[in-house]
């Protein structure tokens, strides 16, 4: 097949996009290079199926393709802080573009949706019934109420114009390829450590993700666009919750590490716990994560270790 990935220059797009190269389909990469980088799709940059495709999802585009992954947005809260209303735009603008673009041509589409949808939820663990708890003004509400748009965009290109979607609520996904400078904290966590500064935790480090190895989450959306008829969202994630505090002991462990830990204010409306109910992932596509955080990480950290020898 010939399938699009918007954002396969980013930490997940590049892994999905080696992976359906693999599979013997041909893959267009559409990518500002925002927030991903021409490092993670070299390997495969003159793969004769590949090709990269330097564009801004926010402008509209023409292409032929049969699929749309549609995971351009930058994920990171430092990276879609930055520039909130750019944030919103690619969120509105470029998912219409999108969904334009899937009409036009009849392709199936997914998109990269978010657990942050639910904001800082009230209902433990999170099934897709729940409506969530999101503050629509707050500085993370570019990046939230932009991706709830963008599954309401696609629920109404579905009801009015029968556009073939898939929405995929990915929690918490790390692994190699997540840029040194991300942000988010296992990146940053794993280079604190190797390189023997303090290890930043914000708030006392009781806040809860549920951290899922990014093979894990490649192989479930691909799972979810290829199942018939599932037309709701669909949590996509390792039901492993763990604390901040915690997480930084164990990389610290990993890593033979003697940083300190350094406690730094909370971001505002920082979730207090995340962990997502993962039955319908598990009833509808048969798909359970299969990395441990333990493994996962150690991989990771290989990962950065090769990068700052380099
Ligand atoms: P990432 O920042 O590494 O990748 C995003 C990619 O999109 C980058 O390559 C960036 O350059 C590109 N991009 C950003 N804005 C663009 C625009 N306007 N036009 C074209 N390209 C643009 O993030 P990621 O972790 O790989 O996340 C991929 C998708 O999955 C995102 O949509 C994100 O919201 C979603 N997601 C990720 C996580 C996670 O934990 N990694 C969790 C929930 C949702
Ligand atoms: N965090 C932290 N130290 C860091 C980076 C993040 O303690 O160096 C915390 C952050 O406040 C949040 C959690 O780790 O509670 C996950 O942050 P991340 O940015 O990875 O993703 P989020 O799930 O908040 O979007």
């Amino acid at each position: 097949m010939r399938i699009l990935v918007t954002g396969g220059a980013g930490f997940i797009g590049s892994h999905l996009c080696l992976s359906l190269l693999g599979q013997g389909h041909e893959v267009l990469c559409l990518d500002n290079l925002y927030s991903g980088s021409k490092c993670n799709i070299q390997p495969f940059l003159d793969h004769p199926s590949f090709e990269l495709i330097r564009h801004d999802i926010v402008e509209p585009i023409l292409l032929e393709v049969e699929q749309i992954y549609n995971l351009a947005c930058p994920a990171s809260p430092v990276h879609y802080q930055y520039n909130p209303v750019k944030t919103v735009k690619t969120n509105v603008m470029g998912t219409i573009n999108m969904l334009g673009m899937a009409k036009r041509v009849r392709a199936r589409i997914l998109q990269a949706s978010t657990s942050e949808v639910y904001g800082d939820p009230q209902v433990q663990p999170q099934t897709e019934k729940y409506w969530g708890n999101v503050n629509p003004i707050g500085l993370r509400s570019c990046y939230d109420e932009g991706k709830r748009v963008a599954e309401t965009l696609m629920m109404d290109y579905h009801r009015q114009n029968q556009v073939d979607i898939r929405i995929a609520r990915i929690f918490n996904t790390y692994g190699p390829q997540m840029s040194i400078d991300d942000g988010r904290v296992v990146s940053n966590l794993i280079v604190q450590a190797l390189r023997g500064g303090p290890l930043t935790i914000y708030g006392e480090g009781a806040q809860t993700r549920s951290f899922c190895y990014v093979s894990d989450m490649v192989g479930a959306l691909e799972q979810l666009m290829a199942c018939e008829g599932v037309h709701r969202p669909i949590n996509l994630g390792n039901p492993v919750e763990s604390t901040i505090l915690s997480l930084a002991e164990q990389i610290r462990e990993a890593t033979g590490s003697r940083s300190e830990i350094r406690f730094d204010p909370l971001p505002q409306d920082d979730p207090t716990r995340r962990n997502p109910d993962i039955s319908e992932a598990r009833r509808l596509l048969g798909w359970e994560p299969e990395v441990d955080l333990e493994e996962g990480l150690r991989w990771t950290i290989e990962y950065f270790e090769k990068l700052l020898r380099e």
